[in-house]
């Protein structure tokens, strides 16, 4: 059966069940400090379980794109190892919301594994839930046992702990205790020999966890404590490509056809056979999993970066390209070629990935270019230390600096001493590395205080939309401490209008007024689990006053007109460039706005043009402000709005409209686009491979800006004696320049020239030694210029000359380097030492130095002193 089958007929097997079947969810998350990227099924619908948000079906069934490498769930280290853990991988699920709960699910994927999918009944186990006896004092599933039992036989009903069978997604949140199906894949000689029953859950290749079934019912809350939840209900989650590898009746992950089409690319590229060698192996699957992961991380709007999620996907990619480079031979990109081939096996189920193809192979390239770079710099690195180190150990603080500075990583260091013969200084490096640790916490170390709780189970509202100005109350406070911002206060309020940075536009600013008149200034607002947080640098004296808060109204305003424009910007680009243009990232200032997007060529002076007065029409055009704060994902998307990385199932959200450009967006905007006044590009570069940036600004910036512009016009005209023609006239003082300068160069040449025959017929014997010192009218660089000439035609040659320019003194000593050598002579010393002659000093090379004073006066002096050097 093909991976493509078994996905459709796990939905439409829930579908006939009464689910409705949703899109994945981005991998990506966005708004939740939490986590970086999915890594359940559940993840998406968290809100629904802790009852905040009702959702639409109380049934739905998905295939979830997870990513486990960071945080609480994190496989990396085994991928490519084993044969069944990815970085990235489908889970599909089954989900009741307040609905059905056990007997539905236990019965349901059992009857989907033996009936639909045919799996051999004596090959599955299951678990339940065995209860446990520390604080949470929880007890045995017995209803799981019960359901079970009437299904399974006995023995093959295995009963688990707290670690293995109840589901929690992090420390506080949602859970409750689960059961498990594992399937056991060996063949029946070996099933003979060893029971099944006794591998489950021993890390055994071919008895592995397929399913997760779910029975959500505890709240684990900040203090620890379980408490029931509203509802109960259930989460599934079941590995695709495990159940694909049962199906297929194969005994690895990497030999189903999610994997093979891969794998059979990077034998081709590489020229190594998948099969034949262990490390090998793992090298192609390290490979075959990873460029998932990047692919889809990139299609979902996360490119490789120096911080947060897109440092994540640089490592997965980096690690992929070193254990190419290491144990097939890769010096070149080579990763950028398998997404074409992950675009056709994935593409349909996942049209993203085909949408953005162009794009990922790009970023990929690149990537791989830059590491690899990286990568032959260290090794050149690498060998001057081995040849520099004495006695066969390479030192751990070497080690570090090749890894910090370099990046160059040192398992590949240590692989490459081995080779060679040498050792690494492992615990010095560890040292290093713990100690930058330390430096780089310290740095970044904040304190949060408790909230404070003013007023219990306060509703918070933003009105931000409709009004600048609100009476409100503080609903809680806590002080924030850290190295870079000192001490603040963040507070939120049951009412505020302020809007939190989101978006791309940044947070409001403003000010909070007590009824005395006292002023508490809000110097940012931001967003945090849904809350609208208020930043300040102290707080109101009567912390439980009623205040008149108040937006930053000019800020405010500014800022609209650049987010309008942004959005007018986004459509201008589609139309001209293409369809292909898509938003990959904005920053909203008052100042400016910034917009980033997948384009593959620079985007011409005329397209910009273009671009700019396609903005402006729509400014002059008038365009009213409509909203819509309400509407289903899918419906606004009929519509033809725009959304960014994809929303996720049960949103609804606020689209924003302004004549033909639609997007899904929830920041603030002008009412009309005529308030925008005017737009200009300022700036168009790349940011980095098929990424380019556009920065532009609107309003009163755009006034300053052709403010300065002609100001600037004016001096110049001014300085040009009022030229009508300031082009012109600036042409023709280019060139009458250049010709001038060439002119100069000539003379210069021409006088250098003279006097260096001048200079060779003054030179003295003195001492066997061909000896001047003379005061020359020319400047330093010109000194040095003929000294060394000189030097090329005269040996033992002995120099000092001196110049003066605007009141200063210059001495420079050329020394032949034989004559330097010989007689143990050093210009360094001879200039710093006359320099006390004209007040100053200097230094330089054995054979070239000079000195700088205020005192020309005293050159004559320096010049008779110096022949004391050669007696
Ligand atoms: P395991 O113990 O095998 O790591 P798990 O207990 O971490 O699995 P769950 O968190 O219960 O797994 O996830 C549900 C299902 O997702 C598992 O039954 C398994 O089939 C699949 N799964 C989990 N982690 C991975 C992974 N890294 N790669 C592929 N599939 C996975
Ligand atoms: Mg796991």
């Amino acid at each position: 059966m093909t991976s493509q089958k078994v996905r459709e007929q796990f939905l439409n097997f829930f579908k006939s069940k009464e689910h409705t079947i949703v899109p994945s969810a981005p991998m990506v998350m966005k708004n939740d400090p939490t986590l970086l990227f999915t890594n359940a099924g559940m993840n998406q619908f968290k809100e629904f379980f802790l009852g905040n948000t009702v959702s639409k079906s109380k049934r739905i069934t998905d295939t979830q794109k997870c990513l486990r490498v960071s945080g609480k769930h994190n496989d990396l280290e085994e991928v490519g190892k084993d044969t069944y853990h990815h970085t990235m991988f489908e889970m599909l699920g089954n989900w009741s919301f307040g609905d059905y709960f056990k007997k539905e699910a236990i019965q349901w994927a059992w009857e989907l594994l033996t009936e639909v999918y045919k799996i051999d009944k004596d090959s599955l186990y299951v678990s339940v839930f065995e209860g446990s006896n520390d604080a949470d004092n929880l007890k045995m599933d017995q209803e799981a046992l019960d359901l079970w039992s009437a299904i399974v036989p006995k023995d093959r009903i295995i009963m688990g702990n707290k670690k293995d069978n109840f589901w929690e997604m992090g420390d506080q949140g949602p859970c409750g205790p689960c059961s498990e199906i594992h399937v056991d894949i060996r063949s029946a000689e070996e099933k003979a020999k060893v029971p099944g029953a006794s591998l489950v859950n021993q890390d055994h290749p071919l008895v592995v966890e397929i399913w997760n079934l779910v029975f959500m019912q505890y709240n684990r809350k900040a203090n620890g404590e379980l408490e029931n939840l509203p509802e109960k209900h259930v989460d599934t989650g079941m590995g695709f490509e495990r159940l694909c590898m049962v199906l297929q009746g194969v005994q690895s992950n990497y030999d189903t056809d999610v994997f093979t089409p891969l794998i059979r690319e990077i034998e081709t590229i590489t020229n190594h056979k998948y099969g034949k060698d262990e490390q090998t192996d793992i090298a192609i699957r390290v490979i075959a999993d990873h460029i998932r992961a990047v692919a889809f991380s990139i299609a979902d709007g996360q490119l490789p970066s120096n911080t947060g999620a897109g440092y994540v996907i640089r490592r997965i990619l980096r690690r992929a390209i070193r254990y190419g480079f290491t144990f097939l031979d890769t010096k070149k990109p080579f990763m950028y070629r398998l997404v074409k081939v992950l675009g056709e096996s994935m593409g349909k189920a996942f049209p993203e990935l085909k949408e953005q193809y162009q794009l990922i192979e790009n970023v990929v390239k690149e990537e791989e270019n830059s590491f690899l770079s990286t990568l032959e710099q260290g090794l050149v690195l690498l060998d001057s230390v081995i040849k520099s180190s004495k006695d066969k150990t390479i030192n751990g603080h070497k080690a570090f600096e090749l890894y910090d500075t370099f990046g160059f990583p040192i398992d590949l260091t240590s692989l490459i001493l081995e080779e060679k013969g040498y050792d690494l200084d492992v615990e010095g490096f560890e040292k290093a590395l713990q100690a930058q640790k330390d430096r780089s916490r310290s740095a970044s170390e904040t304190s949060k205080e408790d909230w404070t709780i003013l007023l219990e189970d306060a509703e918070q509202e933003f009105i931000g939309y409709d009004s600048l100005e609100a009476k409100v109350k503080l609903v809680k406070y806590r002080k924030v401490s850290s190295k870079k911002d000192g001490d603040q206060y963040q507070s939120v309020f049951n009412l505020t209008p302020f809007y939190a940075e989101g978006g791309g536009q940044v947070g409001d600013k403003g000010y909070l007024e007590a009824s005395n008149g006292d002023v508490t200034y809000i110097i940012d607002t931001k967003r945090e689990n849904n809350e609208i947080i208020h930043f300040s640098e102290n707080l109101p004296k009567d912390i439980s006053g009623t205040f008149k808060a108040v937006v930053d109204e000019k800020q405010r305003r500014r800022t609209e007109s650049n987010h309008t424009a942004t959005h007018l910007l986004h459509q201008a680009l589609r139309e001209i460039l293409g369809e292909h243009v898509e938003q990959k990232g904005s920053a909203v200032h008052s100042k400016y706005l910034r917009f980033d997007f997948s384009h593959f060529s620079k985007v011409t002076t005329e397209e910009l043009r273009e671009v700019e007065n396609f903005v402006n029409a729509r400014i002059e055009g008038h365009l009213p402000f409509e909203e819509n704060r309400n509407v289903p994902v899918k419906e606004a998307l009929a519509q033809g709005a725009m959304a960014l990385f994809g929303e996720k199932y049960g949103d609804t959200v606020r689209t924003v409209r302004f004549g033909q450009s639609i997007e899904l967006c929830g920041g603030t905007h002008v009412k009309n686009t005529g308030d925008i006044w005017h737009f200009k590009i300022t700036s168009e570069g790349a940011v980095a491979s098929g990424i380019r940036r556009i920065e532009a600004i609107t309003s009163d910036a755009v006034k300053d800006f052709y403010f300065k512009n002609n100001r600037t016009l004016f001096e110049v005209k001014d300085l040009l004696n009022n030229s009508q023609d300031p082009v012109k006239a600036v042409t023709a003082l280019q060139e009458e320049n250049a010709q001038l300068k060439k002119q100069v160069e000539g003379l210069l040449k021409d006088k250098a020239k003279n006097l260096k025959s001048e200079l060779l017929n003054e030179l003295a014997d003195l001492n066997e030694v061909k000896f001047l010192a003379k005061k020359v009218d020319l400047d330093a660089a010109s000194i040095k210029d003929l000294s060394f000439e000189m030097g090329q035609n005269k040996e033992n040659l002995f120099l000092l000359l001196a110049s003066e320019k605007d009141g200063k003194a210059i001495l420079s000593c050329y020394i032949s380097k034989e004559l330097a050598f010989e007689r143990n002579l050093n210009a360094g010393t001879i200039v710093r030492e006359l320099g006390k002659y004209i007040q100053g000093g200097g230094g330089g090379q054995p054979f070239f130095a000079t000195a700088g004073g205020k005192n020309p006066a005293g050159i004559p002096e320096a010049l008779e002193k110096v022949e004391v050097y050669l007696k």
